[in-house]
């Protein structure tokens, strides 16, 4: 039985946001109800009735970008149909009592990631996911330049049903809103007082360690080796820029995360160059994960600092980064009603599985 094998059960703390733990129980069993196989994805190249696909366009609202600008179009922005927040001002805000109200004030956009229908991230090419996240950078610019009252703008990705994906052909989602959604806002708050107390970034030194192929625990009186451990063993994908780790408190079974090697806390900062190495690298990371789960059906979005006067200080403390997070199980009550994560896959058992996909 190898290191990576063996059964584990313990709770494991997330680093970044502690309050966010994880019970890692690999024995079979432990979770009461699994996920019935989820309905599969939709693979077709193109669907007359779908108004995402070429020829529909005018069944969508009116583009708010179409790149490349002349035909045939390899990404189209438009507003969504039916947004969760929009830009009239109906409800102003209203505060009562402990019943605070942020009006709903904000945009949300849907990007059509690709005129075939049906298409998985890990078929895309990297020429093509090179544009889709260059775009998105350009998006995010676009819109916190439009109103200074909106302090984040989210990217993120639904693919397939399991993944809450409510039109089949794949595509992204931009909201923008004038709150930090809560998540961010720990991330961010928690990074900041890790840098108060040890002046480092504590994401570049969670990198720092999964780049450390092993470290050795010695017993101090004796001096005996206590325990071997292989750090290396969440990393997933190593390019020239980026890196692709299986983080150590993994709320998902097959979660995932990609970071600049290199400190970046916002993602518009990103450059031409970073965006080659960061398709190549999600590209063969998506590979080995569909490979492992037979087709992934996923969540993905982009962490990066928010556009608030609160957090201007908060460059060199947060790194941004994009999560991955495929869905193979539904949360239990016993998730859902005690806020702790149940993961049934070792996170080094999981990354095992995941570098031994071979690529061509
Ligand atoms: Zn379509
Ligand atoms: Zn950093
Ligand atoms: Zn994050």
């Amino acid at each position: 039985m190898t290191e990576s094998e063996k059964p584990v059960r313990e709770i494991r703390i997330n680093p970044i946001v502690p309050s966010e733990s994880v019970l890692v129980a690999t024995a079979r069993g432990m979770r009461p109800k699994k996920a019935e196989a989820p309905a599969p994805r939709d693979t077709r190249a193109h669907v007359d009735t779908c108004p995402f696909c070429v020829g529909n366009e005018h069944m969508t609202p009116p583009a708010i970008g179409v790149y490349p600008e002349d035909a045939p179009w390899q990404l189209r922005i438009v507003e969504n149909l039916y947004p969760v927040l929009g830009d009239e001002r109906e409800n102003p805000n209203l505060t009562f009592g402990l019943q605070q109200t942020i009006d709903g004030y904000g945009r949300h956009e849907v990007m059509i990631d690709h005129n075939q229908h049906g298409i998985a991230v890990h078929e895309m090419s990297e020429a093509h996911l090179a544009l889709l996240f260059s775009t998105y950078r350009m998006r995010m610019e676009q819109l916190y330049k439009s109103n200074p009252r909106l302090r984040y703008v989210l990217v993120f990705k639904n693919f397939g049903p399991a993944a809450g994906a409510s039109i089949a052909h794949t595509h992204s989602q931009f909201i923008a809103t004038p709150v930090v959604p809560a998540n961010v806002q720990d991330e961010v708050e928690n990074s900041r007082l890790y840098y108060e107390k040890n002046h480092r970034c504590i994401f570049c030194t969670l990198i720092d360690e999964a780049l450390t192929f092993e470290a050795t625990l010695y017993d101090r009186e004796s001096g005996e080796i206590r325990r071997k451990l292989d750090v290396g063993q969440f990393v997933i994908e190593r390019g020239k820029k980026f890196i692709a780790i299986k983080p150590f408190a993994s709320r998902y079974e097959w979660e995932v995360h990609i970071l600049p090697l290199a400190h970046q806390s916002d993602y518009l900062a990103i450059t031409p160059e970073d965006i080659t190495d960061l398709a190549r690298i999600l590209r063969r990371s998506m590979t080995r994960l569909d490979a492992v789960l037979g087709g992934a059906q996923y969540n993905y979005f982009l962490h990066s600092v928010p556009h608030a006067p609160k957090y201007a200080d908060c460059g060199a403390s947060y790194h941004w980064h994009l999560e991955i997070c495929p869905r193979t199980s539904i949360p239990t009550g016993f998730e859902l009603g005690s806020g702790l994560f149940v993961n049934t896959v070792s996170p080094e058992a999981a990354a095992a599985k995941l570098r031994a996909v071979q690529l061509d």
